[in-house]
């Protein structure tokens, strides 16, 4: 690293690419920072056109700094797409110096814009890595993720409704099933329980109420049941036969109650 003097508003030091100059004093808007020192190479001599290195500082089709040197304090400054300072270049006086462009503040990294040729040929390539770039990146990449982040939610979102879909489907099956359960249930207390066969059922349509007393007795046979329970189901089962229904039963054994007891 080349000696800079203390009286120097700058000092060489690490940056995100590499090396850059920075700031130690307070430096104006408008102030001349460094120059941009090398040997001149005139394009017309064989020799001096033949010299390639990133450090070439064009002045005009005929002359270019060569700005590779050592004594070259200027070449630490690295490239920014939204810098602090810029190059001042006079040609006829085959000079160029870095001048601020900003008031720029101690440990401030200084900047230059390098030019859209420098640019295409040595940083787009490899990505740009000032301030402004890395800033953009970072934008990109936050958007981004927070894109991710919305299709997630929304993919959440739309499989979390379909389940809600599925549940509220299931759940009208089961209630129609259940209502078809209770019905089947109702119809077998009524057709005293062969049909459906359950225990329950049979116990209660096999048992004294449908079958033994009132069912087959007199009244209710003689007069309700038969006839209409013929005509639908000729089951040959006395049993089954009885086709009333459990609103049916209920007042006729009152009748046949009120019958019996009048009788
Ligand atoms: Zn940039």
């Amino acid at each position: 690293m080349p000696a800079i003097s203390t009286k120097k508003p700058y000092r060489v030091g690490r940056s995100r690419t590499g090396l850059g100059l920075f700031a130690t004093k307070p430096i104006k808007k408008g102030a001349k920072i460094v120059r941009y020192f090398g040997p001149l190479l005139d394009s017309r001599k064989k020799k001096d056109d033949a010299i390639e290195n990133k450090y070439l500082f064009e002045l005009s089709g005929r002359w270019t700094i060569d700005g590779s040197v050592r004594e070259n304090i200027a070449r630490y400054i690295n490239h920014a797409c939204k810098p602090n300072a810029e190059s001042d270049v006079m040609p006829r006086k085959r000079k160029v110096v870095i001048r601020a462009i900003k008031n720029i503040s101690p440990g401030e990294e200084i900047n230059y814009d390098y030019g859209t040729d420098y640019f295409k040929a040595y940083l787009k390539p490899i990505g740009c890595k000032c301030d402004a770039c890395e800033k953009k990146r970072k934008k990109k990449r936050a958007e981004a993720r927070a894109e991710r982040l919305r299709l997630k939610a929304k993919a959440e979102r739309k499989a979390l409704k379909k389940a809600e879909k599925q549940a509220a489907k299931a759940r009208e099956r089961l209630e129609e099933e259940l209502k078809l359960e209770l019905k089947r249930s109702l119809n077998g207390r009524a057709n005293g329980g062969k049909a459906n066969g359950s225990k329950a059922n049979g116990k209660l349509a096999n048992g004294k109420l449908t079958n033994g007393k009132h069912a087959n007795g007199k009244h209710f046979n003689g007069s309700f049941s038969n006839g209409h329970g013929r005509s639908k189901v000729p089951g040959p089962s006395a049993a089954a036969e009885p086709k009333a229904s459990t609103k049916l039963l209920t007042p006729a054994t009152a009748i046949g109650q009120e019958q019996q007891a009048s009788a």
